[in-house]
């Protein structure tokens, strides 16, 4: 049964139901295509990690890495839960002000930051900048003295892992676009440069080596490399470090063929790992920074959509189109990311059909799934999508000059709109006229 997969239940007219509402309800209410979280999972996921590590009294920062789903209700939900939050951009640094997230417990990535982005950062006092490269270093110290502040700061490194996932997610790897080296001394080099200056406090060491990762072995690998790094600098130069960020990556179901860990478990390694080797070092325990996205989001969303046309092609395929496609849920296309879906309308009827779900943007790689195994499905039929709460809405795009779906909160019962669906209006508001 696929929903023993997903954190949704069929309801008594064998609808697919969503945080205890008829999802086909909802489509009717606010349209479609539509996402939908259910705000208790979402809550379920930032208590696993951070419950766990309260629980086994590890001091710790869990910050969830906004790029998977931001908007201003999802950063406010996050804040009650008590985590700390990534931002990779000045809009993703915005939406979290606006959202009255507290400064001092934003972290700021990316791997090419502009001088605006690394000013209002540091103009807000966050808590924490992830240092990429020695352009970044440069930068931040003119800013700095500029504004006579200073800025608590990571070194992001790459540690050499490739992680057994998809080769676009791998990132850890020494062939890849972010951070120091660690094998050939660009490391060493950053730190060396950080250690004379008295505006930047250099805390620690980041890493991040990809995303979908079942198990935790390959970070469990990166912290003994990083651990290394650091006793090293220890003996070296006197150094202790105060923070080991080992990123986030953390795998989640999108089909029955996904089997990741439980989060808690996830923890409980990586506490261990963090222990034993600061014992083995002779160093203090760090404090653990984890930065989950998908598996804080990813199951607790799904997308609506109605079904349109039907295409026929004796004995070699059905094409189900849905009202939506690439411009809300791009994956698919991207990397062919794999996804399950059911008929929300038809949640408890038999499988009578195998269809390919296609998107209704004009490219032949617009497919959202393929062969779904379905009951007799018709025109109007309510598809869901599930496990898309994660870079679903945060990847949506104008392609065809679709307006982006709304999305809804659902909890307690209640559903609540907290991204407007856009309007035709919204779709041209840049253009300037030319005539
Ligand atoms: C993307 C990213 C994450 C989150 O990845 P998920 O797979 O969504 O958990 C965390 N940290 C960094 C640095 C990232 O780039």
């Amino acid at each position: 049964m696929i929903l023993d997969h997903h954190p949704f239940d069929l309801n008594e007219a064998g609808h697919l139901a969503i945080g205890g509402l008829d999802s086909t309800v909802l489509a009717e209410k606010y349209g479609t295509p539509l996402y939908v979280y259910d705000v208790s999972v979402i809550r379920e996921n930032c208590r696993a990690f951070i419950g766990t590590f309260q629980e086994l009294g590890i001091s710790a920062q869990v910050a969830y890495a906004s790029k998977a789903f931001s908007s201003i209700a999802m950063l406010q939900v996050i804040k009650q839960e008590g985590l700390s939050l990534d931002v990779v951009s000045q809009g993703e640094l915005y939406t979290a002000l606006e959202a009255g997230f507290p400064a001092d417990k934003i972290h700021m990535h990316g791997n090419n930051k502009s001088v605006d982005e690394l000013e209002m950062a540091i103009e807000h006092d966050i808590g924490c900048i992830v240092i990429d490269n020695f352009h970044e270093i440069e930068l931040i110290r003119h800013i700095l003295e500029r504004k006579n502040k200073q800025m608590n700061v990571l070194l992001r490194v790459s540690p050499g892992i490739e992680p057994d996932t998809h080769d676009y997610i791998v990132t850890g790897n020494e062939d890849s676009k972010f951070g120091f080296n660690l094998a050939d001394g660009q490391a060493d080099d950053a730190f060396l440069e950080l250690q004379h200056n008295n505006l930047i406090h250099f805390k620690g060491l980041h890493s991040h080596i990809g995303s979908q990762l079942f198990d935790t072995e390959e970070m469990l690998l990166a912290a003994k490399i990083l651990f290394r790094k650091l006793a090293d600098w220890h003996e070296k130069y006197g150094y202790t470090p105060e923070v080991l960020n080992l990123g986030g990556g953390f795998g989640i179901r999108y089909t029955r063929e996904d089997k990741p860990l439980d989060y808690s478990e996830h923890v409980k390694k990586l506490s261990a790992v963090v222990q034993e080797q600061a014992a083995y070092f002779n160093l203090p325990i760090p404090e653990i920074w984890i930065e989950p996205g998908r598996a804080i989001a990813g199951n607790a969303g799904l997308t609506l959509y109605t079904v349109g046309s039907i295409k026929e092609i004796p004995g070699v395929r059905h094409y189900v189109s849905v009202d939506g496609g690439m411009t809300d849920n791009i994956r698919p296309a991207l990397y062919n990311a794999k996804y399950e879906g059911i008929l929300a309308n038809k949640a408890a009827a038999p499988v009578r059909d195998t269809v390919s779900i296609a998107g209704k943007c004009c490219e032949s790689g617009d497919m959202l799934m393929w062969d779904l195994p379905v009951p007799v499905i018709e025109s109007n039929d309510i598809l869901a999508v599930f496990s898309t709460g994660a870079y679903g809405y945060s990847m949506a795009n104008h392609y065809n000059r679709f307006p982006k779906a709304a999305v809804v909160f659902v909890e307690n019962g209640e559903d609540q709109a907290v991204v407007k669906r856009e309007t035709y209006h919204d779709v041209v508001k840049n253009d300037i006229s030319y005539e």
